[in-house]
């Protein structure tokens, strides 16, 4: 799955036949509305399993959790009852918004919509999401949210580029996209943000996100154990054990923060994310240092994890949470 995108494909099209592709969808677009704590868990479980359908089924389950407060209610209609069993496939493409300076991405508006401007660095889901959902600031700030094609032919206005190659994940297909005077009708846009949204979304979501790098932690582990198991040395079966000590320790303080979402937790909740990023790359050099030689193999699970890590050490990274992570690691 993390080389060929067809394999990928596979297990992409299984998660929509089980209808698992909108989990946090409101019932009254077809449910089945799980808690944050079962989403976070399945985020997880699907990580450790494998970090490049957790990454490209991601873009699609957030498109569904703002799509479900759009203002736009034809959009609603149109796109989440289909969005569970991938009827409906989108992917998103807003991450350009956080970076400061003249915005990368503009929206101006004009007769019956807005005209697209700039480049959207980074798009993952090209040839399995036709449409993804592009994040566009309007000169006073704002942020203009539309459902935009993401064709794999020529469209005018934009040119995708050719899927980026990357030491993981390649195979979710991630490009990057350039517009020029591409128009995007009203119809089309779910709603329009405040300036500083992403600012905002991203201290709620600051250690949301820590869950990928717990399940690709927890991947680690798992080949730890086998290791453990397999060469039977005392040394391994007590790392294996005291990694996974840390490890629930980690996640049991990620529970107790996740209802708290204010100010004062803001400090705390970086120090969770850099925790959960720096426990992560800790198991997976432990996947590798137990796996010995045979880990250099390219076909070897533990390189994979080690690269896995790389993705997931960066993905919604914040200047913040750069920082925190970049103390922990010199931190005595
Ligand atoms: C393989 C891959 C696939 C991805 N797919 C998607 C996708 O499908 N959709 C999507 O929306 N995003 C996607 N991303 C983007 C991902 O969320 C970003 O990595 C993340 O937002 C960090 O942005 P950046 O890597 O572009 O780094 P940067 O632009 O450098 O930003 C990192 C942080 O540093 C801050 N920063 C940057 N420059 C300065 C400066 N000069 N002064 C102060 N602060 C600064 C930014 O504000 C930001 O908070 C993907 C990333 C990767 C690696």
């Amino acid at each position: 799955m993390d080389k060929d995108p067809e394999v990928l494909r596979i297990a992409f099209q299984g998660l929509c036949k089980h209808n698992l592709m909108a989990l946090r969808r409101p019932e009254k677009w077809g449910g089945p509305a799980v808690s944050e704590l079962v989403f976070r868990r399945y985020q997880e479980q699907i990580a450790r399993v494998s970090g490049a359908l957790a990454f490209l089924q991601t873009q699609h389950q957030s498109a569904g959790s703002m799509l479900a407060n759009s203002e736009n209610e034809a959009i609603m209609e149109e796109y989440l009852p289909k969005m569970g069993n991938g009827e409906k496939l989108v992917g998103i493409g807003f991450s350009q918004l956080r970076r400061p300076g003249p915005p990368l991405m503009r929206a101006e508006e004009t007769d019956g919509g807005y005209l697209l401007n700039g480049k959207v660095p980074w798009v993952t889901g090209y040839s399995f999401y036709p449409e993804y959902l592009i994040g566009a600031q309007l000169p006073d700030g704002r942020a203009v949210f539309a459902i935009v094609p993401l064709p794999t032919t020529e469209l005018a206005g934009m040119k995708v580029s050719e899927p980026m190659g990357l030491a993981a994940m390649e195979s979710a297909q991630t490009v990057s996209i350039d517009y020029e005077n591409f128009f995007v009708p009203h119809e089309k846009v779910a709603f329009v943000k405040p300036a500083g949204w992403i600012q905002n979304n991203d201290m709620i979501n600051i250690a949301l996100q820590g869950s990928f790098a717990m399940g690709c932690a927890m991947a680690g582990l798992d080949i730890v154990n086998t290791n453990a198991q397999k060469k039977n040395v005392d040394f391994l079966i007590k790392a294996h054990a005291a990694l996974q000590e840390e490890l629930n320790r980690c996640r049991a303080w990620a529970e107790e923060l996740r209802p708290q979402v204010n100010e004062e937790t803001t400090n705390e909740r970086l120090a969770l994310r850099a925790w959960q990023i720096e426990l992560m790359a800790r198991c997976a050099q432990a996947a590798v240092v137990s796996s010995s030689g045979a880990a250099n193999s390219s076909n070897h699970p533990a390189q994979r994890v080690f690269r896995e890590s790389m993705v997931f050490t960066v993905s919604a990274q914040t200047s913040a949470i750069m920082e925190a992570s970049i103390k922990r690691l010199i931190s005595e």
